[in-house]
């Protein structure tokens, strides 16, 4: 099968601070696994910030996927929060396109419902679907977990995990993350670099009351 390609088609007219972190995470561990990331529905408008243009295998295309892939509809695979079938490390035998909903910026959460309507947007498009268990992700963890099961072949069910972490804002506070992550090997959720700084500056603006 042909390397992995994951795409994560944008669906809001901005690209903010956490959605750049995401991303660049995504294309860096992309690479180092041998797999394409591509950004798409970029409006041509959209300027991209530069420490994510310039990692290494990172392409952004104006189309949307169902233009991409408008001849191979059956090579992508949408993850999906509302499909009724986990993703298993067999679909990597039938699938080497893994596409992924990009919704919001540096907002708050805006729950699950949201995530499976904004979702459906694609699920329209007649994608095969398949699900992440239960819990919603960032798109960086959902990509990431996609890559474990597809490329590393470790069932959705043994991946370890890390559910509402509460992050340290200051010695008073600590805010808790509404998504699942994978747990790191020092037993910490994987969350991209720079991410705790991001949540702690959002917070003092008032971020954490919104939660
Ligand atoms: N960052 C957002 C959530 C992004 S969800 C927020 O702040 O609310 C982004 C994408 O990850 C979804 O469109 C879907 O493609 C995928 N995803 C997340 N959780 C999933 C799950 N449990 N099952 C399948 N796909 C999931």
């Amino acid at each position: 099968m042909a390397n992995k390609t994951y795409i994560v088609e944008h669906l809001d007219d901005e690209l903010g601070p956490w959605s750049e972190l995401e991303y660049v995470t995504i294309a860096k561990e992309s690479h180092a696994a041998g797999a394409n990331f591509c950004l798409s529905s970029v409006p041509s408008t959209l300027v991209l910030p530069a420490a994510l243009k310039h990692v290494p295998g990172f392409t952004a295309d104006e189309h949307s996927v169902e233009t991409l892939y408008a001849e191979d509809k059956t090579r992508v695979c949408l993850l999906d929060p509302a499909a009724t079938k986990e993703l298993s490390p067999e679909d990597g035998d039938l699938f080497d396109v893994f596409l992924f909903g990009g919704i919001l910026g540096d907002d708050p959460p805006r729950g699950m419902w949201i995530i499976v309507n904004r979702t459906s947007e694609l699920r329209k498009k007649g994608f095969q679907g398949r699900r992440l268990g239960p819990k919603q992700m960032t798109t960086d963890t959902a990509v990431r977990v996609t890559r474990l099961i597809v490329q590393e072949r470790i069932p959705l069910d043994k991946i370890p995990y890390v559910d509402y972490p509460e992050l340290r804002i200051n010695k008073n506070e600590s805010t808790e993350m509404p998504f699942r992550y994978v747990k790191g090997e020092d037993g910490e959720c994987i969350m991209p670099e720079g991410m705790l700084d991001l949540v702690k500056k959002d917070s003092e603006k008032g971020f954490g009351d919104l939660f």
